[in-house]
């Protein structure tokens, strides 16, 4: 009897330890971060550690970019990619639909917890929007960058990729939809742009950040209220190809000629981007030529030039009654983007403008 009692007990004292043991490996089990790489100054070199402004882009691999940061690794069990070695003004649709095909198949894989990708600032906030249009996840997505390259006095890259691993390494940032990480602030990709092409804070959005990283931990003060990610109905899946339907931007002024728009309409272009002035306001002697355009079936986005506010629809124009669409407060290059995603799945106006506001 004594003997089937201590067996008993020493049954249940394995198996404690072994729940311990399982219970604390799950617990202290780091998520697993890829990084992909696709360039820009976070992976740039300068001849000399003063030269923090004229550098090389797109010079470092991942590898060096990941080793230059051995901090990361306490934080997750990270890996990188090199999906591209670009400046980022040099991407197009193609790169676009590249880095969103690996990110993709990054974030359907059990084994990966959040994605990071290192990328060049001036475009950054484009593909940071376009992954938040397409990729179907809670995962977390950060995107991230420097302002000076990684060779420079106080080179601003480290410690910006240590806070990206971390936003993509938490729980907490599923599901907020793709998140750009820069100077300790942590944005929505929808909204926020490059704003100050010399400083390290060069990022902004005119609705704020949406928390801190400070030693690695989020903290977190607002959330956005648009479809994104898992809630968009664009999907890189159902995307075929390596282009997008062709969208242009064109920049108002005083004294606009319409050879521009003549010339987009003839090359085949299907929307046109409008950064108006003010609230995306069209001049006077343009209002034929937008209007002719339309007629022919090219969409005309009305946006702005002015970096915060936003285009208030049948305001300084009759939209309704020209078929136009406003772009809500995206900023022209998002815009563009928008656009070119909506043209897959429609030309109805009515719908395109829908997007608008729900995105
Ligand atoms: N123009 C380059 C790029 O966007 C360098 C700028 C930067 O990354 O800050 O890749």
């Amino acid at each position: 009897m004594e003997n089937i009692v201590s067996k008993t007990q020493l049954t249940y004292k394995t198996l404690a330890i072994s729940l311990t043991f399982l219970f604390s490996s799950v617990v202290m089990a780091k998520p697993n971060v890829t990084i992909v790489a696709t360039g820009g100054t976070i992976a740039g070199a300068g001849a000399d550690a003063t030269n923090s402004a004229t550098y090389s882009a797109a010079k470092v691999p991942v590898d060096t970019l990941i080793n230059a940061v051995p901090q990361i690794q306490n934080l997750a069990n990270v890996n990188g990619v090199q999906a591209l070695q670009i400046a980022s003004e040099s991407i197009s649709d193609k790169e676009l639909l590249t880095i969103a095909r690996q990110v993709n198949e990054l974030v359907k894989k059990d084994d990966v917890n959040g994605v990071v990708i290192t990328h060049g600032t001036d475009t950054l906030e484009e593909t940071a929007f376009f992954l938040n249009l397409v990729i179907h996840t809670d995962k977390p997505i950060v995107v991230v960058g420097s302002m000076r390259p990684s060779t420079a006095i106080s080179a601003d890259g480290p410690l910006n990729l240590y806070g990206a691993v971390a936003l993509a390494a938490s729980p907490e940032s599923k599901g907020k939809g793709v998140l750009i990480f820069m100077n300790d602030s942590i944005f929505a990709a929808r909204d926020t742009s490059k704003r100050i092409n010399i400083h390290t804070n060069a990022f902004g959005s005119q609705w704020g950040a949406l928390g801190m990283i400070v030693e690695s931990k989020p903290y977190w003060f607002r959330e956005g209220v648009k479809r994104n990610t898992s809630k968009s109905e664009f999907n890189i899946d159902q995307i075929k190809g390596d282009s997008l339907p062709l969208v242009q931007i064109t920049y108002g002024s005083d004294s606009m000629t319409p050879i521009a728009y003549d010339a987009y309409a003839k090359a085949g272009v299907k929307a046109i981007v409008h950064a108006g002035t003010g609230n995306g306001s069209v001049p006077n002697y343009l209002v034929d030529t937008f209007n002719k355009l339309r007629s022919g079936g090219m969409q005309i986005i009305r946006s702005s030039r002015v970096a915060d506010g936003f285009v208030l629809r049948n305001a300084e124009q009759p939209d309704d009654k020209y078929d136009w669409v406003v772009a809500h407060d995206l900023n022209p290059q998002k815009a563009r983007l928008l656009t070119a995603l909506a043209l897959t799945k429609t030309t109805d106006t009515k719908e395109i403008q829908r997007m608008f506001w729900e995105y």
